[in-house]
């Protein structure tokens, strides 16, 4: 039976930090890849560097054509992303980093507009979907140069293009709501 909680007496604890040791409810601790972490500063600190660990580096080398690749955050996190140089999808959630064929892959969506691009990625991944987004290199730092474009395995074509078409109706309600309001 789990002890309860260091700041909360009444409740019972989830997990003990994984910096200090010490027993903490939900409400207290923040969930890393691999361990709990406290609100202490000390403890926090490890947390960010857990979470740092789980991202991939700033620059990786492309495993089919050795490119040096500069990442966003968001390709960081995901670990999937597009060599522009030699037109693969790279998948370096698995070790080592594989390079995937364009043709078993194919558009569905492309955007300018970075709001929009963050809710489809959101959209399917809680869908599931096996997906890339290609041209997004300057997203970091930079507006972007040109739309970025959604990929999709072919199997999964016929499910992305219903997901699609709900969000791009979706998006022209707001839109429409929008220009009659002005
Ligand atoms: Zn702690
Ligand atoms: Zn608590
Ligand atoms: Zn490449």
């Amino acid at each position: 039976m789990m002890d309860a909680c260091t700041n909360h007496p009444t409740v019972k604890a989830l997990s003990v930090c994984h910096g200090c040791g010490k027993p903490y409810c939900k409400s207290c601790l923040d969930e890393g890849k691999d361990f709990y972490y406290c609100k202490k500063p000390s403890c926090q600190e490890l947390f960010r560097l857990e979470n740092a660990r789980a991202l991939l580096p700033p620059r990786v080398n492309c495993p089919r054509c050795s490119s040096e690749l500069e990442l966003s955050d968001g390709d960081r996190a995901s670990k999937k992303f597009h060599c522009p140089e030699c037109d693969a999808f790279l998948d370096f959630t698995v070790d080592p980093p594989i390079a995937l064929d364009n043709k078993d892959y194919t558009e569905v969506f492309s955007s300018m507009n970075q709001g929009h691009i963050a809710l489809l990625k959101s959209i399917l991944d809680d869908a599931g979907l096996d997906y890339y987004v290609t041209g997004e290199y300057f997203l970091a730092t930079d507006p972007l140069i040109q739309p970025a474009k959604f990929y999709v395995l072919n199997d999964q074509v016929t499910e992305a293009r219903e997901i699609v078409k709900k969000f791009s109706a979706n998006l022209f309600t707001v839109t429409r709501r929008k220009d009659l309001s002005d």
